[in-house]
């Protein structure tokens, strides 16, 4: 496994690199979530690339990006175990140099959810993504359904721009008791990891209630935050019941939808989400 941190370095070690050719996007900090998305490429591609940026214009002021963990020395030992063929660490300078202008706004799908709260967050995760795509030029490209606003953003934004890249998305990855996988979850001490359970029990529940015939998109809300609600170190940013695709909140009786939700486990910004779909659909 090769390490490199410049664009020049990077474009060197590109061209030893047998294609099809998959990028897996990361910030550090690397979990099972992580290795998830390295394993789905490395079986899908010749060769693996991962990128580790944790990219300061998808932070806004107030965010944790100083706080942000980091531990290069771990990734790049999970990363060496899981098959890695090359990892790119990019210095903040060099992927935003003094005179840097210019932005990707995908417009319609960043608005809504996580865009409604942390403003200018999408137009920073698709101008890296971008960057990286440009730098890379990979065949496919790896995200997680963690992030299913993300995900939205990214396909978007690869159709419009015609990257000629194709973008895999893979499912959350839980630990035992439901929790999803986060860089995020090494800020809680005891108590709150245990609060922040409250999240997956929410959606489960929530998703329960869906398969027992409740197909009110006002209920799905409100058995979500109930079960947040009923945690007291949890307090819900927002719960959202959107269409999948649009991410526009669905209102009535829905067939299908995403169900997302942002929740402050005491300082700690926790997002999960579950996909509803009629069996038949
Ligand atoms: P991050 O380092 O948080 O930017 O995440 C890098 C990639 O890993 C993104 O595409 C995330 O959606 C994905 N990811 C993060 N956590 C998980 C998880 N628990 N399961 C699957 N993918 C994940």
């Amino acid at each position: 496994m090769k390490t490199v941190e410049t664009f020049d370095a990077l474009q060197e070690a590109l061209l030893r690199l047998k294609r099809p050719l998959g990028l897996v996007p990361t910030m550090g900090y690397l979990h099972k979530g992580h290795l998830s998305l390295v394993k789905r490429a490395k079986q899908d591609c010749a060769s693996v690339v991962v990128s580790i940026f944790a990219n300061p214009t998808q932070f806004a002021p107030g965010e944790d990006l100083e706080n942000y963990p980091r531990d290069i020395d771990r990734d790049l030992g999970l990363l060496k175990g899981v098959g890695t063929n090359l990892v790119w660490i990019p210095s903040v300078k060099s992927m935003y140099p003094d005179d840097f202008q210019t932005w990707i706004n995908v417009e319609g799908v960043s608005k809504p959810l996580e865009g409604r709260v942390r403003i200018n967050h999408f137009r920073g995760v698709a101008t890296i993504v971008s960057k990286l795509f440009n730098s890379v030029r990979p065949d496919k490209a790896y995200f997680g359904q963690k992030d299913a606003q993300q995900a939205v953003v990214i396909e978007q934004m690869n159709r419009d721009l015609n990257y000629p890249i194709e973008i895999v998305i893979c499912p959350i990855i839980r630990e035992p008791d439901g929790l999803a996988m986060s860089s995020r979850n090494s800020y809680l001490n005891e108590r709150e990891r245990h609060a922040a359970l409250c999240l997956s029990r929410g959606l489960n529940t929530a998703r329960d209630a869906f398969q027992k015939g409740e197909k009110h998109a006002d209920k799905i809300r409100e058995i979500v935050a109930n079960v947040v609600n009923e945690e007291q170190l949890a307090e819900l940013q927002y719960v959202s019941c959107a269409h999948p695709e649009t991410l526009e909140e669905l209102e009535g009786e829905i067939e299908s939808c995403l169900l997302s939700m942002a929740v402050f486990i005491g300082r700690t910004r926790l997002i999960d989400n579950i996909v509803l779909l009629q069996p038949n659909t």
